[in-house]
């Protein structure tokens, strides 16, 4: 069964991931809809990815207020600076979505493109909500065909492989950078195995620190580490700022950027996944600088939902008076960040009197709201009821050689299910456990 590391549980070293004991139900043409978009988005990152200057700009009252982000778009920079040139381009990203009970629509929550999680366990939940219908579903009038099929972790491994392909080397292989605590080592696992067993390519995992004392790049590019040549940096750290306690850890990333190893994600595509690039593609007009195909494009903006950023003093003030419509971001990853509610109302306020530019560091997005539902949660080895809500995440995976699209693909999904009274939804983070789905022709109405 898919597990993680227990952390804080005394005197267990493994406990279980959580997660839901029957799938959730999702009508199929909503389920069709996010799975076309994933091409689209795919590709949308790559293309914004080539255009330095669009995300320095859009970040450049972010780099002022937020440290983070500023580390980020200084090495970003740098590789301005030198021309740098990403010939083979390799995204593993997943879009997330929920259904707004509201409108009845499918609307993006955010696209993550570093380190997106549960491509390996993800699948397990699906292959056991399929075990227990086949088992039980007669009595609970439910088909197994029903649970769509999930390959995460071999397709991400795929594109890992023909990533490595691409390089070239018969010698190196994928480096994956990880959290030197890692909790969630087990969803990793699958796709270093399927890496080994179905591509004879071996993984090295290491943490930023131990790049940076261990690595050096050739005069030709090639980066080692450990005496082996890296043909692929797989990152599944490098997204938060504890991932970089100290400036070796930094060093460590520039030495990557600098290197000629195939990056998953590069400076350029990490950047392309923050909040504030999400709320800037929303703006009219901007998804036309980059696609060219107006079906596409609206496709993308049907499930956009309202984004500000807060130079907006209309939109400021509708916040303060509505804070529950809304949802408060900064610039980070990895879950718990968010602010809601009341705390929205007070930060906000604070924020508006402090003056300056604050407020950058932020972004408001409208709240979207999924129809509550019962359903068997289980966690720690113990089954709870609760009402919940779902959100749904679509992985994509994306390789890029020259002028060469060799991937672009939907490859499979996750849903994470927490209860509805919950405002965050990051399983690792505790809130949230892993679903699948369950396709219903129905689509509901208000
Ligand atoms: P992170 O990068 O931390 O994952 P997200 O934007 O995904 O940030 O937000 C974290 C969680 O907060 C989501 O998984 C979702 O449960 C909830 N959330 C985010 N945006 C909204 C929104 N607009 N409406 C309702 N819930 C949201
Ligand atoms: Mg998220």
């Amino acid at each position: 069964m898919s597990r993680i590391r227990s952390g804080t549980v005394p005197g267990v070293g493994l406990v279980h991931a959580p997660f839901s004991l029957l799938p959730a139900h999702l009508p199929e043409p909503f389920w069709k809809q996010a799975c076309e978009l994933a091409p689209i988005f795919n590709e949308l990152v790559d293309r914004v990815s080539l255009d330095g200057n669009f995300l320095q700009d859009s970040l450049s009252k972010t780099r002022q207020v937020d440290d983070f982000t500023s580390r980020l778009l200084e090495i970003h920079r740098k590789m301005m600076e030198i021309n740098k040139e990403e010939n083979i381009r390799l995204g593993l990203h997943r879009s997330d979505y929920m259904l707004d009970s509201e409108t009845s629509s499918l609307l993006q929550i955010e696209l993550n493109t570093i380190s997106t999680s549960f491509p390996g366990l993800g699948p397990l939940v699906s292959e056991l909500h399929r075990t227990l219908i086949n088992q039980y579903g007669r009595v609970l009038s439910l088909e197994p065909k029903r649970v769509p099929g999930n390959a995460a972790s071999s397709k991400f491994a795929e594109a890992l492989a023909r990533a490595w392909t691409e390089f070239d080397v018969d010698s190196a292989i994928v480096m994956m950078i990880v959290q030197p605590e890692e909790r969630n080592m087990y969803d990793q696992y699958w796709i270093t195995k399927y890496l080994k067993e179905s591509h004879g390519i071996t993984t090295l995992r290491k943490t930023l620190t131990q790049v940076e004392a261990e690595g050096h790049v050739l005069p030709d590019g090639t980066l080692l580490v450990d005496g082996k040549k890296v043909a692929v940096v797989y990152y599944r750290a490098g997204y938060t700022p504890n991932d970089y306690p100290s400036e070796a850890e930094w060093s460590a990333r520039l030495l990557i950027e600098q290197s000629s190893s195939v990056k998953c994600p590069s400076i350029s595509y990490q950047l392309v996944g923050t909040k504030r690039i999400q709320q800037e593609l929303a703006n009219p007009n901007v998804l036309e600088r980059f696609l060219e195909n107006k079906e596409d494009i609206a496709k993308l903006r049907k499930c956009f939902a309202g984004l500000w950023s807060l130079d907006d003093e209309e939109i400021i003030k509708t916040a303060i008076e509505k804070p529950e419509l809304f949802v408060l971001k900064p610039q980070r990853e990895g879950g718990g960040n968010n602010i809601y509610g009341l705390d929205l109302r007070e930060t906000l306020t604070r924020l508006q009197k402090e003056g300056g530019d604050a407020l950058a560091a932020y972004i408001l997005m409208q709240r979207i709201f999924p129809k509550a539902s019962l359903a068997y949660l289980v966690r720690g080895g113990i089954c709870h009821e609760g009402l919940v809500i779902s959100e749904l995440g679509i992985y994509g995976s994306y390789l890029r050689s020259k002028d060469k699209v060799i991937t672009n693909d939907q490859c499979g999904y996750l849903m994470r299910t927490k209860v509805s009274s919950s405002d965050e939804g990051g399983v690792a983070a505790g809130f949230a456990v892993l679903d699948s789905l369950y396709l219903t022709d129905k689509v509901i109405h208000n």
